[in-house]
């Protein structure tokens, strides 16, 4: 028999809560469930997918894949994969420093992106409780990873914005009583959102168009004029391919 060879083991902290998770890279026989789901261009196949795959290769078993904040399920994805097809990649940036003559620069210059080093930036001063008065307040949540992604495949319309305030809602507080959203039906909760007003609705959306989002920071020197950049990289999207 041939020999069954240990594995490396990682540890993440989950941006949503700081909570740390014990994770080994994706194997080969994933990396070709990814490929099959990702050549379908079924978006429910590739979700599903990537949830199972992510599911395989955690090794806590109190984690939950299917209520993690969907940021979380990202930043997991792209440890994994990095620790499976490498860290770095290397990108070229276009110096946009301003030359002597006024001109910007134009050279480019290439950054090494180590992607274990991914960071996440989250408004701190976006609250969870948005409280309007005594006798109204809404408890928002970060929602899943399928519910985003299905979405995102749409375009960026108005419906689509109420589809994600829906889902970012967890409880709604009004005149001593609690109101679960998970009770209401989608169109219930569509009407309901319909009939806010519109300052209500706008402090909804600051939620969640402030939801954390993870970039790598890096740098790089431009060997034409010298100049040191520090950037900012947040396209993961090659690393979802
Ligand atoms: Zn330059």
């Amino acid at each position: 028999m041939l020999p069954k060879i240990d594995l490396p083991i990682y540890d993440l902290k989950l941006p949503s809560n700081g909570k740390e998770v014990r994770f080994r890279p994706f194997l080969v026989k994933e990396e070709k469930l990814l490929l099959m789901a990702a050549k379908s261009g079924d978006s429910n196949e590739i979700i599903r997918t990537t949830k199972q795959v992510i599911n395989n290769c955690l090794l806590d078993n109190d984690v939950n894949v299917e209520t993690l904040p969907f940021f979380d399920i990202d930043c997991l994805f792209i440890a994994m994969r990095a620790k499976s097809v490498g860290e770095s990649i290397e990108v070229n940036y276009i110096c946009q420093s301003i030359t002597k003559d006024g001109t910007p620069c134009q050279s480019k210059f290439p950054v090494t992106i180590d992607i274990s080093n991914v960071e996440i930036d989250k408004n701190e001063n976006i609250k969870s409780e948005i409280k309007f008065n005594d006798n109204l307040i809404f408890y928002m949540k970060y929602p899943g990873y399928s519910i985003i992604k299905v979405l995102n495949d749409n375009d960026d319309s108005f419906e689509k914005k109420i589809k994600i305030i829906i889902a970012s809602i967890d409880r709604i507080f009004n005149k001593d009583q609690y109101y679960s959203t998970k009770d209401f039906s989608t169109e219930e909760l569509q009407n309901f959102i319909e009939n806010l007003t519109q300052e209500q609705f706008d402090k909804l959306a600051e939620f969640t168009s402030n939801f954390p989002s993870f970039y790598v920071k890096a740098e790089g020197k431009c060997d034409k004029c010298g100049k040191e950049h520090v950037v900012r990289y947040n396209d993961f999207v090659r690393f979802f391919q």
